[in-house]
């Protein structure tokens, strides 16, 4: 019987079916780091999130496959697993649509400038006059790393009313573009015209401070600039710096360089709203990356 390990509180129905088809799972929400590192190789597949570190560190053992129940594979070691035969795989759909209706919730909050105007009011003081915002509508979104995410927000933005303009380094499909009347452009063309700027790119060394100090000078005074990709795609540095100079309106964070972040002046700019990494953090995303690694599993593990 092929035994599987799940280091996360996964779904009930998504156990079922791997039980359903002969695969004994074992589910430990509470696994340690150091536990994993040492029992990891007894099991046929594993299937983690971002939270655990999955390095060959006890060779190959038993193992089979490795699925992630998320997008992003940085806390794999996919080189070391590939030369030992492992397979890594992934569910980078489950997230997109949470990811993508986090983006735009962002982008209002910093609009309407929710997180000042609700603070105050939580601290009794009514200060409606001081927190005049905008609308989406109207404006120009940039998307930069136009996939699964990036497709899915400009689709929204173009929904809002908002005229989208996108950038990636792989030709975007023309029907969608056209569907939703987007134009791709270079980077320096989105930057400059854009009143939101948001990155959808996976982290690579291509991808690394892809948006730095001089990329954060060529966007508008009144733009606002979104991250809920990967810390390291934007220069902290250089946009704390830009936020701290007024250079650009605000931005929003969901994710950092360090996480969680030590960067405490960074964090309490005014004109920064940070959240702790929640782009996937919904039970609907939960739900659907659980049962797609069940699936996963099965198909992997019991060849067909
Ligand atoms: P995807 O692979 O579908 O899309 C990424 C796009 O970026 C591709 O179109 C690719 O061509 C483009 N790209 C790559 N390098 C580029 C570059 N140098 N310049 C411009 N474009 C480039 O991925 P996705 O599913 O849309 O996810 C995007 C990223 O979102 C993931 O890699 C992950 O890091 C992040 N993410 C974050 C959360 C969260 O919780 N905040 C959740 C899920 C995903």
């Amino acid at each position: 019987m092929y035994k599987v390990l799940v280091a996360f509180d996964i779904d009930r129905r998504a156990v079922e079916y791997m039980e359903r088809n002969g695969i004994s799972v074992e589910v430990r929400s509470d696994i340690t780091q150091e536990e994993f590192d040492n029992v990891y190789h007894k099991y046929d597949a594993v299937v983690v999130r971002g939270n655990i570190k999955v390095r060959p560190s006890r060779g190959r053992g038993e193992l089979d496959v490795i699925v992630r129940a998320g997008v992003g594979l940085d806390n794999i070691d996919l080189k070391g697993f590939s030369e030992l035969g492992v397979e890594v795989l992934n569910t980078p759909e489950a997230s997109t649509n949470s990811v993508a209706e986090l983006t735009i919730c962002l982008m209002i909050c910093l609009a309407r400038r929710l997180l000042p105007a609700s603070s105050s009011l939580k601290q009794g003081k009514w200060m409606k006059a001081g927190v005049m915002g905008e609308e989406l509508r109207g404006k120009t979104l940039g998307v930069v790393g136009c996939g699964r995410i990036g497709r899915a927000v400009s689709r929204l933005g173009s929904c809002l009313g908002m005229k989208v303009l996108v950038y990636d380094v792989v030709n975007v499909d023309e029907d969608f573009l056209r569907s939703i009347g987007a134009r791709q452009v270079e980077l320096r063309e989105l930057l400059s015209q854009s009143d939101f700027v948001t990155v959808h790119v996976p982290l690579e060394e291509s991808t690394r401070h892809l948006l730095g100090e001089e990329e954060l000078r060529m966007m508008k005074r009144s733009a606002y600039l979104i991250n809920v990709a990967r810390g390291g795609v934007v220069d902290e540095g250089a946009l704390k710096r830009a936020l701290m100079e007024g250079r650009i309106a605000g931005a929003a964070l969901d994710v950092f360089e360090r996480e969680p972040p030590d960067d405490l002046e960074l964090l309490s700019l005014p004109n920064l709203l940070p959240t702790p990494h929640i782009g996937a953090q919904t039970q609907d995303a939960q739900t659907i990356a659980g049962l797609r690694a069940a699936e996963l599993v099965v198909s992997s593990l019991i060849k067909v």
